[in-house]
Protein backbone atom coordinates (compact mmCIF):
# COMPACT_ATOMS: atom_id res chain seq x y z
CA UNK A 1 0.00 0.00 0.00
CA UNK A 2 1.11 3.56 -0.67
CA UNK A 3 -0.13 7.03 -0.54
CA UNK A 4 -0.34 8.78 -4.06
CA UNK A 5 -1.07 12.27 -5.01
CA UNK A 6 -2.29 12.47 -8.33
CA UNK A 7 -2.53 16.15 -9.82
CA UNK A 8 -4.31 16.23 -13.25
CA UNK A 9 -4.23 19.35 -15.63
CA UNK A 10 -6.37 21.97 -17.60
CA UNK A 11 -6.50 19.92 -20.56
CA UNK A 12 -6.76 16.61 -18.41
CA UNK A 13 -10.55 17.76 -17.10
CA UNK A 14 -11.21 19.85 -20.40
CA UNK A 15 -14.73 18.14 -20.39
CA UNK A 16 -16.91 15.38 -18.67
CA UNK A 17 -15.45 13.02 -21.21
CA UNK A 18 -12.14 13.68 -20.00
CA UNK A 19 -13.22 13.91 -16.05
CA UNK A 20 -14.54 10.43 -16.72
CA UNK A 21 -11.40 9.13 -17.91
CA UNK A 22 -9.17 10.94 -14.85
CA UNK A 23 -11.94 9.19 -12.52
CA UNK A 24 -10.82 5.72 -13.92
CA UNK A 25 -7.53 6.78 -13.81
CA UNK A 26 -7.76 7.21 -10.04
CA UNK A 27 -10.10 4.24 -9.74
CA UNK A 28 -7.28 2.12 -10.95
CA UNK A 29 -4.82 3.49 -7.32
CA UNK A 30 -7.38 2.92 -5.39
CA UNK A 31 -8.45 -0.70 -6.43
CA UNK A 32 -4.51 -1.44 -5.94
CA UNK A 33 -5.30 -0.95 -2.40
CA UNK A 34 -3.48 2.55 -2.39
CA UNK A 35 -4.50 5.97 -0.37
CA UNK A 36 -5.05 8.19 -2.53
CA UNK A 37 -5.65 12.45 -2.73
CA UNK A 38 -6.24 14.15 -5.89
CA UNK A 39 -5.58 17.59 -7.52
CA UNK A 40 -7.28 19.64 -9.94
CA UNK A 41 -7.04 22.30 -12.51
CA UNK A 42 -9.80 23.97 -13.81
CA UNK A 43 -10.61 23.10 -17.42
CA UNK A 44 -8.53 24.18 -19.89
CA UNK A 45 -9.21 27.68 -21.14
CA UNK A 46 -11.37 28.97 -17.88
CA UNK A 47 -9.01 30.27 -15.93
CA UNK A 48 -8.24 32.73 -19.22
CA UNK A 49 -11.76 33.24 -19.42
CA UNK A 50 -12.15 34.63 -16.11
CA UNK A 51 -8.84 36.31 -15.81
CA UNK A 52 -10.17 38.13 -18.82
CA UNK A 53 -13.36 39.50 -17.22
CA UNK A 54 -11.59 40.63 -14.35
CA UNK A 55 -9.98 42.62 -17.06
CA UNK A 56 -12.86 43.67 -18.61
CA UNK A 57 -14.61 45.14 -15.25
CA UNK A 58 -11.69 47.08 -14.44
CA UNK A 59 -7.94 46.97 -14.98
CA UNK A 60 -7.13 48.08 -11.87
CA UNK A 61 -8.91 45.26 -9.90
CA UNK A 62 -9.10 44.55 -6.47
CA UNK A 63 -6.29 41.43 -6.25
CA UNK A 64 -8.33 40.06 -3.45
CA UNK A 65 -11.92 39.87 -6.31
CA UNK A 66 -9.50 38.84 -9.30
CA UNK A 67 -8.94 35.72 -6.76
CA UNK A 68 -12.33 35.32 -5.52
CA UNK A 69 -13.26 34.89 -9.48
CA UNK A 70 -9.98 33.05 -11.15
CA UNK A 71 -10.03 30.55 -8.33
CA UNK A 72 -13.59 29.25 -8.91
CA UNK A 73 -12.82 26.88 -12.36
CA UNK A 74 -11.13 24.66 -9.94
CA UNK A 75 -13.85 24.22 -7.50
CA UNK A 76 -16.14 23.13 -10.21
CA UNK A 77 -13.91 20.30 -11.60
CA UNK A 78 -12.92 18.86 -8.10
CA UNK A 79 -16.83 18.92 -7.46
CA UNK A 80 -17.72 17.19 -10.40
CA UNK A 81 -14.60 14.84 -10.39
CA UNK A 82 -16.12 14.14 -7.03
CA UNK A 83 -19.32 13.09 -8.71
CA UNK A 84 -17.38 10.99 -11.51
CA UNK A 85 -15.94 8.96 -8.64
CA UNK A 86 -18.62 8.51 -6.94
CA UNK A 87 -20.48 6.83 -9.42
CA UNK A 88 -18.06 4.52 -10.18
CA UNK A 89 -18.70 3.06 -6.72
CA UNK A 90 -15.53 4.84 -4.65
CA UNK A 91 -16.13 7.15 -1.36
CA UNK A 92 -14.41 10.72 -2.76
CA UNK A 93 -15.32 14.09 -1.27
CA UNK A 94 -14.76 17.86 -2.80
CA UNK A 95 -12.42 20.17 -0.83
CA UNK A 96 -11.70 24.14 -1.57
CA UNK A 97 -8.31 25.44 -0.37
CA UNK A 98 -10.15 26.79 2.48
CA UNK A 99 -11.64 23.95 3.85
CA UNK A 100 -7.78 21.75 4.08
CA UNK A 101 -6.85 24.97 5.33
CA UNK A 102 -4.07 25.51 2.23
CA UNK A 103 -2.96 28.64 3.82
CA UNK A 104 -0.92 31.28 2.17
CA UNK A 105 0.73 34.79 2.60
CA UNK A 106 -0.85 37.78 1.62
CA UNK A 107 0.16 38.27 -1.82
CA UNK A 108 -3.03 37.74 -3.75
CA UNK A 109 -3.02 36.11 -7.42
CA UNK A 110 0.88 35.13 -6.74
CA UNK A 111 0.40 33.78 -3.30
CA UNK A 112 2.65 31.44 -1.83
CA UNK A 113 1.85 28.66 0.65
CA UNK A 114 2.49 28.78 4.28
CA UNK A 115 1.60 25.79 5.76
CA UNK A 116 -0.94 22.38 5.68
CA UNK A 117 -2.42 20.76 7.84
CA UNK A 118 -2.79 17.66 6.11
CA UNK A 119 -4.05 15.43 9.42
CA UNK A 120 -7.84 14.85 8.38
CA UNK A 121 -6.92 14.02 4.76
CA UNK A 122 -4.83 11.65 6.25
CA UNK A 123 -7.03 10.28 8.38
CA UNK A 124 -10.09 10.00 5.82
CA UNK A 125 -7.09 8.34 3.19
CA UNK A 126 -7.05 5.96 6.41
CA UNK A 127 -10.62 5.08 5.91
CA UNK A 128 -10.57 5.10 2.11
CA UNK A 129 -12.07 8.09 1.30
CA UNK A 130 -10.12 9.79 -1.73
CA UNK A 131 -9.69 13.62 -1.27
CA UNK A 132 -10.61 15.39 -4.46
CA UNK A 133 -8.36 19.17 -3.94
CA UNK A 134 -9.08 21.96 -5.85
CA UNK A 135 -5.80 23.31 -6.94
CA UNK A 136 -4.44 26.72 -7.29
CA UNK A 137 -6.09 27.79 -4.66
CA UNK A 138 -5.69 28.62 -0.30
CA UNK A 139 -6.39 30.86 2.00
CA UNK A 140 -4.85 33.83 2.90
CA UNK A 141 -3.78 35.51 6.62
CA UNK A 142 -6.86 38.07 5.96
CA UNK A 143 -9.19 35.05 5.43
CA UNK A 144 -10.01 35.55 2.08
CA UNK A 145 -9.31 33.26 -1.15
CA UNK A 146 -5.61 33.57 -2.46
CA UNK A 147 -4.24 32.07 -6.05
CA UNK A 148 -0.88 30.65 -6.36
CA UNK A 149 0.01 32.24 -9.80
CA UNK A 150 -0.61 30.66 -13.21
CA UNK A 151 0.14 26.70 -13.40
CA UNK A 152 -0.28 27.19 -9.43
CA UNK A 153 -1.76 23.52 -9.58
CA UNK A 154 1.53 21.59 -10.01
CA UNK A 155 2.33 23.80 -6.59
CA UNK A 156 -0.93 22.59 -4.44
CA UNK A 157 -0.25 19.34 -6.07
CA UNK A 158 3.64 18.23 -4.81
CA UNK A 159 2.47 20.99 -1.34
CA UNK A 160 -0.23 18.51 -0.69
CA UNK A 161 1.89 15.28 -1.04
CA UNK A 162 4.62 16.43 1.09
CA UNK A 163 1.96 17.35 3.73
CA UNK A 164 0.66 13.83 3.87
CA UNK A 165 3.77 12.54 3.64
CA UNK A 166 3.21 10.79 0.06
CA UNK A 167 5.08 8.23 -1.39
CA UNK A 168 4.79 9.67 -4.51
CA UNK A 169 3.33 12.93 -6.44
CA UNK A 170 2.45 12.28 -9.79
CA UNK A 171 1.64 14.75 -12.44
CA UNK A 172 -0.41 14.34 -14.89
CA UNK A 173 -0.65 16.47 -18.25
CA UNK A 174 -1.17 16.15 -21.95
CA UNK A 175 2.29 14.99 -22.58
CA UNK A 176 3.98 11.42 -21.52
CA UNK A 177 6.89 12.96 -18.94
CA UNK A 178 9.12 16.18 -19.88
CA UNK A 179 11.18 16.13 -23.20
CA UNK A 180 14.36 17.93 -24.14
CA UNK A 181 12.57 20.93 -25.20
CA UNK A 182 8.78 21.38 -25.53
CA UNK A 183 7.97 18.98 -27.90
CA UNK A 184 5.17 21.49 -29.88
CA UNK A 185 7.85 23.38 -31.02
CA UNK A 186 10.70 20.29 -32.01
CA UNK A 187 9.02 17.05 -33.03
CA UNK A 188 12.22 15.07 -32.54
CA UNK A 189 12.33 16.18 -28.41
CA UNK A 190 12.70 13.06 -26.32
CA UNK A 191 11.37 11.85 -23.17
CA UNK A 192 13.45 12.03 -20.82
CA UNK A 193 13.45 9.07 -18.02
CA UNK A 194 14.58 11.40 -15.79
CA UNK A 195 15.76 14.93 -14.23
CA UNK A 196 17.42 16.25 -12.14
CA UNK A 197 16.03 18.72 -9.62
CA UNK A 198 18.07 21.39 -10.50
CA UNK A 199 17.93 20.85 -14.19
CA UNK A 200 14.10 21.10 -14.16
CA UNK A 201 13.79 24.40 -11.69
CA UNK A 202 16.07 25.88 -14.60
CA UNK A 203 13.84 24.43 -17.02
CA UNK A 204 10.58 25.34 -15.75
CA UNK A 205 12.28 28.96 -14.69
CA UNK A 206 13.56 29.46 -17.77
CA UNK A 207 10.30 29.13 -19.61
CA UNK A 208 9.33 25.37 -20.13
CA UNK A 209 6.30 25.54 -18.75
CA UNK A 210 5.11 21.92 -17.81
CA UNK A 211 5.93 22.57 -14.20
CA UNK A 212 5.62 25.80 -12.23
CA UNK A 213 8.64 27.12 -10.48
CA UNK A 214 7.39 26.45 -7.13
CA UNK A 215 6.30 23.30 -7.35
CA UNK A 216 9.93 21.90 -8.50
CA UNK A 217 11.40 24.47 -5.56
CA UNK A 218 8.82 22.26 -3.03
CA UNK A 219 9.46 18.99 -4.31
CA UNK A 220 13.49 19.78 -4.15
CA UNK A 221 13.00 20.59 -0.68
CA UNK A 222 10.89 18.14 0.90
CA UNK A 223 11.92 15.24 -1.60
CA UNK A 224 8.87 14.35 -3.17
CA UNK A 225 9.07 11.90 -5.69
CA UNK A 226 7.13 13.75 -8.27
CA UNK A 227 6.46 11.76 -11.92
CA UNK A 228 5.27 14.29 -15.12
CA UNK A 229 2.87 11.46 -16.86
CA UNK A 230 0.06 11.50 -19.13
CA UNK A 231 -3.82 11.27 -18.25
CA UNK A 232 -4.13 10.92 -22.20
CA UNK A 233 -2.69 7.04 -22.13
CA UNK A 234 -5.41 4.41 -21.37
CA UNK A 235 -5.69 4.15 -17.26
CA UNK A 236 -6.24 0.18 -17.68
CA UNK A 237 -3.18 -0.11 -20.16
CA UNK A 238 -0.11 -2.35 -19.07
CA UNK A 239 2.21 -0.84 -16.51
CA UNK A 240 0.49 2.50 -15.71
CA UNK A 241 -0.18 1.34 -12.26
CA UNK A 242 3.46 0.35 -12.09
CA UNK A 243 4.19 1.46 -8.21
CA UNK A 244 7.92 1.92 -8.38
CA UNK A 245 8.12 2.89 -12.12
CA UNK A 246 5.19 4.55 -13.71
CA UNK A 247 5.17 5.81 -16.94
CA UNK A 248 6.71 8.98 -17.51
CA UNK A 249 9.39 11.38 -15.87
CA UNK A 250 10.77 11.00 -12.52
CA UNK A 251 12.39 14.47 -11.02
CA UNK A 252 15.07 13.45 -8.62
CA UNK A 253 18.00 13.67 -6.82
CA UNK A 254 21.20 13.93 -9.59
CA UNK A 255 22.49 10.93 -7.75
CA UNK A 256 19.91 8.89 -9.24
CA UNK A 257 21.26 9.70 -12.65
CA UNK A 258 23.20 7.12 -14.05
CA UNK A 259 24.03 8.51 -17.56
CA UNK A 260 24.34 12.01 -16.80
CA UNK A 261 24.64 13.60 -20.33
CA UNK A 262 26.23 16.94 -20.82
CA UNK A 263 23.21 18.98 -22.06
CA UNK A 264 19.67 17.60 -20.71
CA UNK A 265 17.23 20.08 -22.18
CA UNK A 266 17.09 23.40 -24.14
CA UNK A 267 13.78 26.02 -23.09
CA UNK A 268 13.10 29.00 -24.60
CA UNK A 269 10.81 32.15 -22.82
CA UNK A 270 8.97 34.74 -25.21
CA UNK A 271 7.82 38.07 -24.39
CA UNK A 272 11.08 39.19 -23.75
CA UNK A 273 12.10 42.99 -24.05
CA UNK A 274 15.47 44.71 -23.76
CA UNK A 275 15.82 48.14 -22.58
CA UNK A 276 19.67 50.44 -23.10
CA UNK A 277 20.62 53.01 -21.39
CA UNK A 278 23.19 55.38 -23.23
CA UNK A 279 26.03 57.14 -21.63
CA UNK A 280 25.85 56.74 -18.35
CA UNK A 281 28.46 57.76 -16.30
CA UNK A 282 31.09 54.76 -15.20
CA UNK A 283 31.26 55.58 -11.52
CA UNK A 284 29.78 53.64 -8.20
CA UNK A 285 26.11 53.65 -7.78
CA UNK A 286 24.90 53.88 -10.78
CA UNK A 287 23.95 50.60 -11.22
CA UNK A 288 22.02 50.97 -7.83
CA UNK A 289 20.42 53.99 -9.40
CA UNK A 290 18.55 52.12 -11.98
CA UNK A 291 18.16 49.10 -10.20
CA UNK A 292 16.73 50.07 -6.90
CA UNK A 293 13.84 52.17 -8.61
CA UNK A 294 12.74 49.14 -10.70
CA UNK A 295 12.67 46.94 -7.88
CA UNK A 296 10.56 49.22 -6.19
CA UNK A 297 8.32 48.97 -8.89
CA UNK A 298 8.47 45.26 -8.58
CA UNK A 299 9.89 44.91 -11.99
CA UNK A 300 11.79 41.87 -12.42
CA UNK A 301 15.34 42.35 -13.99
CA UNK A 302 16.75 39.30 -15.50
CA UNK A 303 19.69 39.77 -18.13
CA UNK A 304 22.33 42.22 -17.44
CA UNK A 305 25.12 43.31 -20.10
CA UNK A 306 27.16 46.72 -18.99
CA UNK A 307 29.91 48.14 -21.74
CA UNK A 308 32.33 50.41 -20.64
CA UNK A 309 34.07 53.03 -23.20
CA UNK A 310 37.62 52.90 -24.36
CA UNK A 311 38.36 55.86 -22.05
CA UNK A 312 36.46 54.50 -18.72
CA UNK A 313 34.33 57.77 -18.99
CA UNK A 314 31.07 56.10 -19.45
CA UNK A 315 29.36 52.94 -19.69
CA UNK A 316 25.80 51.34 -21.54
CA UNK A 317 23.51 49.12 -19.65
CA UNK A 318 21.42 46.88 -21.51
CA UNK A 319 19.09 44.41 -19.41
CA UNK A 320 15.87 42.98 -20.21
CA UNK A 321 12.30 42.72 -18.74
CA UNK A 322 9.20 40.90 -19.36
CA UNK A 323 7.98 42.55 -22.33
CA UNK A 324 4.77 43.93 -20.10
CA UNK A 325 6.58 45.64 -17.98
CA UNK A 326 8.26 47.66 -20.95
CA UNK A 327 6.06 50.61 -20.54
CA UNK A 328 6.27 50.54 -16.86
CA UNK A 329 9.80 50.62 -16.86
CA UNK A 330 10.39 52.75 -19.51
CA UNK A 331 8.45 55.47 -16.93
CA UNK A 332 10.24 54.72 -14.15
CA UNK A 333 14.05 54.92 -15.45
CA UNK A 334 12.25 58.47 -17.07
CA UNK A 335 11.20 59.78 -13.74
CA UNK A 336 14.61 58.90 -12.34
CA UNK A 337 17.10 59.93 -15.01
CA UNK A 338 18.39 63.25 -13.22
CA UNK A 339 20.07 60.83 -10.67
CA UNK A 340 21.18 57.77 -12.75
CA UNK A 341 22.39 60.47 -15.50
CA UNK A 342 21.69 58.74 -18.79
CA UNK A 343 22.11 60.40 -22.28
CA UNK A 344 19.72 58.06 -24.06
CA UNK A 345 17.08 55.10 -23.54
CA UNK A 346 15.75 52.74 -26.21
CA UNK A 347 13.83 49.64 -25.84
CA UNK A 348 12.92 46.64 -28.32
CA UNK A 349 10.28 44.42 -27.07
CA UNK A 350 8.91 40.99 -28.81
CA UNK A 351 12.47 39.03 -27.97
CA UNK A 352 12.97 35.78 -27.01
CA UNK A 353 15.67 33.62 -24.63
CA UNK A 354 16.67 30.47 -25.23
CA UNK A 355 18.66 28.48 -22.73
CA UNK A 356 20.52 25.61 -22.27
CA UNK A 357 20.32 23.39 -19.19
CA UNK A 358 22.37 20.20 -17.72
CA UNK A 359 24.43 19.74 -14.78
CA UNK A 360 26.83 18.04 -16.93
CA UNK A 361 27.89 21.81 -17.81
CA UNK A 362 29.99 21.95 -14.78
CA UNK A 363 32.65 19.71 -15.47
CA UNK A 364 32.34 20.14 -19.48
CA UNK A 365 34.53 23.28 -21.41
CA UNK A 366 33.11 24.44 -24.56
CA UNK A 367 29.67 23.97 -24.15
CA UNK A 368 28.74 27.47 -24.81
CA UNK A 369 30.86 28.30 -27.75
CA UNK A 370 29.24 25.09 -29.49
CA UNK A 371 25.99 26.98 -28.93
CA UNK A 372 27.70 30.32 -30.12
CA UNK A 373 28.71 28.35 -33.27
CA UNK A 374 25.74 26.60 -34.58
CA UNK A 375 23.95 29.61 -33.52
CA UNK A 376 26.05 31.92 -36.36
CA UNK A 377 26.08 29.03 -38.69
CA UNK A 378 22.07 29.62 -38.99
CA UNK A 379 22.92 33.38 -39.13
CA UNK A 380 20.84 33.91 -35.91
CA UNK A 381 22.02 37.36 -33.97
CA UNK A 382 22.73 36.95 -30.32
CA UNK A 383 22.10 40.19 -28.10
CA UNK A 384 22.94 39.05 -24.91
CA UNK A 385 24.27 36.23 -22.84
CA UNK A 386 24.43 35.13 -19.75
CA UNK A 387 25.38 31.97 -17.80
CA UNK A 388 25.31 29.78 -14.71
CA UNK A 389 26.97 26.83 -13.97
CA UNK A 390 24.59 25.22 -15.62
CA UNK A 391 22.70 27.14 -18.13
CA UNK A 392 23.46 28.86 -21.05
CA UNK A 393 20.83 31.88 -21.46
CA UNK A 394 20.57 33.64 -25.05
CA UNK A 395 18.75 36.85 -26.20
CA UNK A 396 17.66 36.28 -29.85
CA UNK A 397 15.03 38.12 -32.07
CA UNK A 398 11.41 36.54 -31.45
CA UNK A 399 11.37 35.27 -35.11
CA UNK A 400 14.04 32.96 -34.51
CA UNK A 401 12.68 31.51 -31.74
CA UNK A 402 12.07 28.47 -33.05
CA UNK A 403 14.89 27.63 -35.39
CA UNK A 404 17.15 28.61 -32.48
CA UNK A 405 15.28 26.07 -30.36
CA UNK A 406 15.63 23.59 -32.89
CA UNK A 407 19.17 24.41 -34.31
CA UNK A 408 20.47 24.32 -29.91
CA UNK A 409 18.21 20.97 -29.40
CA UNK A 410 20.60 19.57 -32.59
CA UNK A 411 23.77 20.43 -31.79
CA UNK A 412 23.31 18.94 -28.64
CA UNK A 413 22.85 15.23 -30.26
CA UNK A 414 19.60 15.90 -28.38
CA UNK A 415 17.71 14.92 -31.36
CA UNK A 416 19.22 11.26 -31.17
CA UNK A 417 17.23 8.62 -29.91
P1 LIG B 1 -1.40 21.27 -17.61
O1 LIG B 1 -2.62 21.97 -18.09
O2 LIG B 1 -1.56 19.79 -17.54
O3 LIG B 1 -0.83 21.85 -16.35
P2 LIG B 1 0.61 22.67 -19.17
O4 LIG B 1 0.10 23.21 -20.46
O5 LIG B 1 0.75 23.61 -18.04
O6 LIG B 1 -0.31 21.44 -18.77
O7 LIG B 1 2.03 21.95 -19.39
C1 LIG B 1 2.17 20.95 -20.39
C2 LIG B 1 2.79 21.55 -21.64
O8 LIG B 1 4.11 21.99 -21.37
C3 LIG B 1 2.96 20.58 -22.79
O9 LIG B 1 1.80 20.48 -23.58
C4 LIG B 1 4.16 21.13 -23.56
O10 LIG B 1 3.78 21.81 -24.74
C5 LIG B 1 4.76 22.15 -22.60
N1 LIG B 1 6.21 21.96 -22.45
C6 LIG B 1 7.13 22.93 -22.54
N2 LIG B 1 8.36 22.45 -22.40
C7 LIG B 1 8.23 21.12 -22.19
C8 LIG B 1 9.16 20.05 -21.97
N3 LIG B 1 10.48 20.29 -21.92
N4 LIG B 1 8.68 18.81 -21.80
C9 LIG B 1 7.36 18.56 -21.83
N5 LIG B 1 6.43 19.53 -22.05
C10 LIG B 1 6.85 20.80 -22.23
N1 LIG C 1 -6.00 26.89 -13.61
C1 LIG C 1 -4.80 27.59 -13.23
C2 LIG C 1 -4.11 28.17 -14.45
O1 LIG C 1 -4.57 28.00 -15.57
C3 LIG C 1 -3.87 26.73 -12.44
C4 LIG C 1 -3.32 25.53 -13.17
O2 LIG C 1 -3.88 25.09 -14.18
O3 LIG C 1 -2.32 25.00 -12.70
O4 LIG C 1 -3.12 28.84 -14.31
MG1 LIG D 1 0.34 23.55 -15.98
Amino acid sequence: MARIVMKFGGTSVADLDRIRNVARHVKREVDAGHEVAVVVSAMSGKTNELVGWTRDASPMHDAREYDAVVASGEQVTSGLLAIALQHLGINARSWQGWQIPIKTDNAHGAARIMEINGDEIIRRMGEGQVAVVAGFQGLGPDNRIATLGRGGSDTSAVAIAAAVKADRCDIYTDVDGVYTTDPRIEPKARRLKKIAFEEMLEMASLGAKVLQVRSVELAMVFKVRTFVRSSFEDPDAPGMGDLLNPPGTLICDEEEIVEQEVVTGIAYAKDEAQISLRRLADRPGVSAAIFGPLAESHINVDMIVQNISEDGSKTDMTFTVPSGDVDKAMRVLSEHKEKIGYDVIQNESGLVKVSVIGIGMRSHAGVAATAFRALAEKGINIKAITTSEIKISILIDGPYAELAVRTLHSCYGLDKS
